[in-house]
C-alpha cells in the first residue's frame, strides 16, 4: 500500500496512543524474530532471534536484526518479552540484549536456555521469570503469557492490552491434544480472551499454505516405534535437539524394543541436562553414555544424533563421512530423519544421504513413515484457534511473503481482515491496521 498522506514525523507519531507495531525481523523471512509494540512513546519488544542462511559452499551464515531503527529514533525498549526458547526467538539475545538494555521477561525453562548462552562475567540486564496466565503491568502495557503447544516446552502466545486495544501475539504454536511433554494449549483461557475481544492477532504463518491438521507428537511416537521395531542393525535417529518430547519418545521406544539409547552431539547433551533440570525428561533409564552404548551388540543400540540439516561438523555429518570418534556405521544399520528439511540445506543433506547409502546404511525419512511432526499450525489449526479468539484483524508474520499472503487469504475466508507487514514498516493498530511510516531495517552478520 502506498502512503496517501504526508508522513507525520515519527517522533510526533509514536507519542500517540496507537498502539503501533513494527517487525525488525521475522516478517517476509524465517528467523531473526524481533517485534516491537509502541504506545504513548513507550516501546516493548517480543522475541530476539537469529537468522540462519546456508551459503553455496554449505556454510551457515548467522545474522541478527539491526537495531538501527532504535538508534535513529532514540527508542529505549522498556521490556523484552520472550515467547519460547527456539534459536529464531532467543538466539540474538547474547548479541543484542546489552544494547537493548531493558529487563527481559520469560518462563523458567526459556530463562535457563537464555542464561546458558550469556557470556559470564559480563553485566546483563535483569531477567525475570513469569508465570503463565498471570498478567504483569509494564507501563502502558499489560502482558499475559498463554501456554500453547509447540515443539519445545514452555511455548506461549502473549496477550497485550494497551491503549484500550487487545493484541494477541501468537508466538510459534500448533494444536496437539497429546504433546507428551509440556502443558496443553490453554483452550479455556483462549476462548475467554475471544469473548473479551481481540483487536489484532499477530500470528505464525509457517504452515498457513497447508490444508489439514497438525500431526500429534503421540502419532510420531507410534510412527517411530513401528519404524524402529522393523530395523535389524544399529538405529540412528536425527532430530532437533530442543524437541524434548521427541527425546522422551525415543528413550521409551528404546526400552520397549530391547535397545538402549544414547546421545551424540553437544546440543543434545545440553538440552538433555536443561530438560532434566526442569523435570521434562523423566523416562528411565533415559540415555546412557556413548562409551557404554558402543560396547553393546549393534541390534541393542539406538543413537540420537545432531545434524538433521546436513551440518558437516555435527554428529550425523561425521558418521556419514566415517570420521566420528565414537561410532562407525556399517551396512545394515538404519538412519531415521525425524526432522524437517529447512529450505536452503538441500545440498549438504543430499551429500550426507549419498554417503550413508554408499556405506549400505538404510534411510527412513518423513516421506516414508510418519516420524516427524511440524510445530506450526496448518489451516485446520488456524481455523480452530481463530474460532476461539475471534480476532478482528490479522498481521501474518513468521514466514516468507508467500506464507504471509497465504495466511491472510485463509483468514479472509474466515471473515478476518488485515495486512501483510514487511520488516521495518510501522503499522498503526488503532483501527484497521495501516502502514504509517517506514523505519530502517536490516540484518547484521555475526561470528559464532
Ligand atoms: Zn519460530
Ligand atoms: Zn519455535
Amino acid at each position: 500500500m502506498e502512503l496517501r498522506m504526508p508522513v507525520p514525523r515519527f517522533e510526533q507519531l509514536h507519542r500517540q496512543p496507537g498502539p503501533f507495531f513494527v517487525a525488525l525481523g521475522g516478517a517476509g523471512m524465517f528467523g531473526a524474530n524481533l517485534y516491537l509494540y509502541g504506545s504513548g512513546g513507550q516501546w516493548i519488544g517480543i522475541d530476539c532471534g537469529l537468522a540462519l542462511e546456508s551459503t553455496a559452499s554449505g556454510d551457515n551464515r548467522v545474522s541478527v536484526p539491526s537495531l538501527e531503527a532504535l538508534r535513529k529514533h532514540d527508542i529505549q525498549l522498556s521490556a523484552l518479552l520472550i515467547t519460547h526458547g527456539h534459536e529464531d526467538h532467543i538466539g540474538a539475545i547474547p548479541h543484542l540484549w546489552r544494547e537493548l538494555g531493558c529487563p527481559l521477561y520469560t518462563s523458567p525453562f526459556t530463562a535457563q536456555l537464555i542464561r546458558s548462552k550469556l557470556t559470564p562475567n559480563l553485566e546483563w540486564p535483569a531477567l525475570h521469570e513469569i508465570r503463565p496466565l498471570q498478567p504483569i503491568g509494564l507501563g502502558n502495557f499489560q502482558a499475559e503469557w498463554i501456554p500453547v503447544t509447540h515443539s519445545i516446552p514452555e511455548s506461549h502466545g502473549i496477550l497485550l492490552q494497551v491503549a484500550d486495544k487487545r493484541l494477541y501475539h501468537s508466538g510459534d504454536w500448533k494444536l496437539d491434544q497429546q504433546p507428551l511433554i509440556g502443558e496443553l494449549t490453554a483452550e479455556a483461557r483462549l476462548r475467554a480472551i475471544g469473548r473479551e475481544g481481540v483487536d489484532v492477532l499477530i500470528g505464525d504463518s509457517t504452515n498457513a499454505p497447508n490444508p489439514g491438521a497438525s500431526r500429534s507428537e503421540a502419532a510420531v511416537q507410534d510412527g517411530l516405534s513401528d519404524a524402529i521395531r522393523s530395523c535389524q542393525g544399529r538405529v540412528v535417529v536425527t532430530c532437533f535437539a530442543s524437541n524434548l518430547a521427541r527425546l522422551h519418545s525415543l528413550a521409551e521406544i528404546a526400552m520397549d524394543s530391547g535397545r538402549h539409547a544414547g546421545l551424540l552431539g553437544r546440543s543434545l547433551l545440553r538440552m538433555q541436562s536443561h530438560g532434566r533440570a526442569h523435570g521434562y525428561l523423566r523416562s528411565r533409564p533415559g540415555f546412557i553414555g556413548a562409551w557404554e552404548l558402543g560396547f553393546l551388540p549393534r541390534e541393542q543400540q539406538l543413537w540420537v544424533c545432531t545434524g538433521s540439516q546436513g551440518e558437516p561438523a555435527a554428529a550425523l555429518g561425521r558418521l556419514a563421512s566415517g570420521d566420528h570418534p565414537q561410532l562407525a556405521l556399517e551396512a545394515g544399520d538404519t538412519v531415521l530423519f525425524s526432522s524437517r528439511l529447512i529450505p536452503g540445506n538441500e545440498l549438504p543433506l543430499q551429500r550426507i544421504r549419498e554417503q550413508l547409502l554408499g556405506q549400505g546404511v538404510q534411510i527412513i525419512d518423513d516421506d516414508m513413515a510418519p516420524i516427524h511432526a511440524s510445530g506450526h499450525p496448518p489451516q485446520d489449526d488456524l481455523r480452530q484457534l481463530y474460532s476461539w479468539l475471534r480476532p478482528r484483524h490479522l498481521l501474518p508474520v513468521h514466514g516468507e511473503e508467500y506464507h504471509q499472503q497465504a495466511h491472510l487469504a485463509f483468514a479472509r475466508s474466515l471473515g478476518i481482515n488485515g495486512l501483510v507487514p514487511a520488516n521495518g514498516q510501522l503499522i498503526d493498530l488503532s483501527g484497521q491496521p495501516c502502514r504509517v511510516a517506514d523505519m530502517p531495517w536490516g540484518l547484521v552478520q555475526i561470528q559464532r
